[in-house]
């Protein structure tokens, strides 16, 4: 345990949710749909959004009020938690969100207007941090930290990806089979960020 930093940092818990291309957004919502916002999140511009859709597996399963993240992106994308995966029967790798090249869409996503196909992935776990909280604590750009949470149920997450880009404000995002695995609240708790 020699040399290791531990910096205590916030860790949010990602329920399942979609993010929409503008060009999906409007199959599903109709033409020219803006997003309406329902809370900021921590990343500054990320938010909910009022919107929900319902995801059909086309093997088995069904879930209904999956809530649209925005802004829009570049390419839609479902982040699922493994439960969800199960239950719906499908194949949803674990990957960085926004790293779809290998992802096939399999999941029909189905909006008051239309429906579209998207890919799906369970979410690697991951530290967001700007430049500057990197700089100040040693972190990279695509490295891999360990963060402990404490409690009853406390353990430590292996292999957290570390994110750094500009706008980035510093907190841990796990799923909510990770949260409920460690113990953790429904929206957020405190972990040690444990890097060599
Ligand atoms: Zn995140």
């Amino acid at each position: 345990m020699k040399n290791q930093k531990r910096t205590i940092i916030s860790v949010e818990v990602s329920a399942r949710h979609i993010h929409l291309s503008q060009k999906d957004l409007e199959k599903l919502f109709g033409q020219k749909y803006k997003l309406n916002k329902l809370r900021d999140l921590s990343q500054k511009g990320e938010f909910a959004s009022k919107e929900t859709v319902s995801l059909a597996s086309r093997v088995k399963g069904f879930i209904d009020k999956v809530r649209v993240l925005g802004p829009v992106r570049k390419e839609t994308q479902v982040e699922l938690a493994q439960t969800d995966v199960i239950k719906l029967g499908i194949e949803a790798p674990l990957a960085v969100s926004g790293d779809l090249q290998k992802v096939k869409p399999v999941l029909e996503v189905r909006g008051p207007k239309g429906k579209i196909m998207a890919k799906a992935i369970v979410a690697k776990r991951h530290v967001h941090c700007s430049p500057a909280e990197a700089k100040k604590i040693g972190l990279k750009n695509g490295q891999k930290v360990k963060i402990e949470i404490m409690g009853e149920r406390g353990l430590v997450f292996d292999n957290v990806v570390v994110r750094v880009a500009p706008k980035m404000v510093m907190s841990c995002h796990i799923d909510t089979d990770e949260a409920n695995a460690a113990g953790l609240g429904k929206i957020c708790g405190v972990g040690k960020l444990i890097s060599s």
